[in-house]
């Protein structure tokens, strides 16, 4: 059988584990062209101060085994480091104060009467009102549910606004009454369906604790490489070196076009064909590739929200304020511009060293992302007050780094395994020869984008041999 001439466009972790996918079997010769300068999308990793800094993701959820599976493949198993102990507690920002979450919660939601009457901020209404969902029925099959329509029913507005808002709708920087239940945590709408939610999540998270660990791993929620994560990226491009597969960087494609039989796509001043394409570039960048009315609106239909990180280095002897935990999360009632922040040093020992301790505060989120466009000094400023405000003290740091993805943030919302479907639908109508991949469409965690790059390779190679 001739090898297939396979187009990767976009080379973040998606458009990586896709190309990797297809050199891996031997059917396909793949050509890969990235925008930016270096691969990796939005994993960047950067040393300075002789500290480690992560300007994007700094872990991933070791339960999804792909990232865990691709790491042992591509030789980096022993780099895989696990949170230190203090990141076993969290805080959430209530009312300007910094409270630690209660033992027993799930993404935010505490689940026991135990865990609720752990949280001084609660009115006891408030308490009575979210302990009602044991004794309501189950709900019914709702496709269209947000995430705030549905825990507003189950444990009453004030739970969802000081607690539960910051972790489910901070992951995606969204507000959570838009945010789809259905494309983001499913689980949640179905332990609703079952009885009461509380109770279905109890079982939910009680279940998976018996997913069996490797013996050799640190068993903690979140992994990272010890070298930060762009290890992987520069790993991926290592291997499909080694493989064959040709990549360009510095060279965006501007168009994609598909007869029947190949597709042309075009970068500035060169066009290549080809068998077939994986898109894997945000949803409003591959928007601007094709000229089909249906796929060009399709895409259109996901929307982003920017936002920024904020890392700030400063002399131990300087903080007098404790680490204790992971860092903080705060809820969109709080009104500030920080919408989190990590203790870096504290969840991450392994990128601390004696001479820093750092923070990675979080700005922006949808329909509220204004302050990333602002100027660094005004971020900083910004970011500084409210970490004074929380912590109580604000040193002068020794090192900061603002670094903003404008746009860089999918939003699920309300309708969004929908659209995904509608896109599917245009899509392989229009160009049946093109797999859109990526984390605008089935789940933005780095576990979900690998797997679903990879699925793409899948789909490209079962396309071609029916
Ligand atoms: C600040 C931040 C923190 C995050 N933290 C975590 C975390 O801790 N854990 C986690 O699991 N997930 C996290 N995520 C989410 C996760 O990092 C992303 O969803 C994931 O990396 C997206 O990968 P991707 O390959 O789909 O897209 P991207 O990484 O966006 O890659 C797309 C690539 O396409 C390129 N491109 C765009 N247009 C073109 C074109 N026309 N031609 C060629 N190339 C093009 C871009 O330059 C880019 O390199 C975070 C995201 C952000 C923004």
């Amino acid at each position: 059988m001739n090898r297939l001439h396979v187009v990767v466009v976009g080379a973040g972790v998606t458009g990586l584990a896709a190309a990797y996918q297809l050199m891996k079997t031997g059917r396909a010769d793949v050509t890969i062209f990235e925008a930016s300068e270096q691969v990796g999308g939005t994993l960047r990793s950067i040393e300075s101060e002789r500290h480690l800094f992560e300007q994007g993701p700094d872990s991933f959820l070791a339960r999804k085994r792909v990232m865990i599976d691709l790491c042992t493949e591509l030789g980096l198993r022993e780099q895989l480091v696990g949170t230190g102990p203090l990141a076993r507690k969290t805080y959430l920002v209530s009312d300007g104060k910094l409270y630690p979450f209660p033992k027993g919660t799930y993404m935010g939601i505490p689940l026991t009467q135990e865990a609720f009457e752990q949280i001084p901020f609660l009115s006891e209404d408030g308490k009575r009102r979210a302990l009602l969902d044991l004794t309501m029925g189950p709900d019914e099959e709702r496709d269209n549910d947000s995430m705030g329509e549905l825990l507003t029913r189950r444990l009453g507005r004030e739970v969802v606004e000081k607690i539960a808002e910051a972790v489910l709708a901070g992951v995606h920087a969204s507000p959570i009454d838009r945010l789809s239940v259905a494309a983001t945590y499913p689980e949640i709408g179905e332990a609703a369906r079952g009885g009461s939610l509380l109770r279905g999540l109890q079982k939910f998270v009680a279940d998976r604790q018996h997913i069996a660990q490797d013996d050799d791993l640190p068993k903690t929620a979140f992994l990272t490489l010890r070298g930060g994560l762009s290890q992987l990226a520069s790993a991926l491009l290592s291997a499909l070196h080694g493989l064959g597969a040709t990549v360009h960087t510095g060279r965006a494609v501007t168009s994609i076009e598909c007869s029947s039989r190949a597709c042309v796509v075009r970068t500035a001043g060169s066009e290549i064909t080809c068998d077939a394409v994986v898109v894997a570039v945000p949803a409003h960048r591959a928007s601007k590739l094709f000229s089909a009315e249906a796929v060009k609106h399709a895409l259109e239909g996901f929307h982003y929200a920017s936002v920024a990180t904020v890392a700030l280095a400063y002399r131990p002897r300087d903080v007098l304020f404790e680490l204790d935990g992971s860092g903080f999360v705060v809820p969109r009632r709080e009104k500030s511009d920080v919408t989190a922040c990590t203790f870096v040093s504290s969840k991450w020992p392994h990128m601390a060293n004696r001479e820093v301790v750092t923070l990675r505060a979080f700005v922006g989120r949808a329909e509220d992302d204004q302050i990333v466009g602002a100027p660094d000094e005004e971020i900083l400023k910004r970011v500084r007050q409210d970490l004074a405000n929380w912590l109580k003290a604000d040193p002068e740091p020794t090192f900061t780094l603002v670094t903003r993805w404008n746009k860089g943030m999918p939003q699920y919302e309300v309708g969004h395994l929908a659209r995904v479907a509608e896109l599917v639908e245009v899509g392989s109508r229009a160009y049946p020869r093109v797999i859109f991949s990526g984390a605008a469409y089935r789940g933005v965690g780095l576990p979900d984008c690998a797997a679903d790059g990879i699925e793409a390779a899948q789909s490209v190679l079962a396309m071609h041999s029916s």
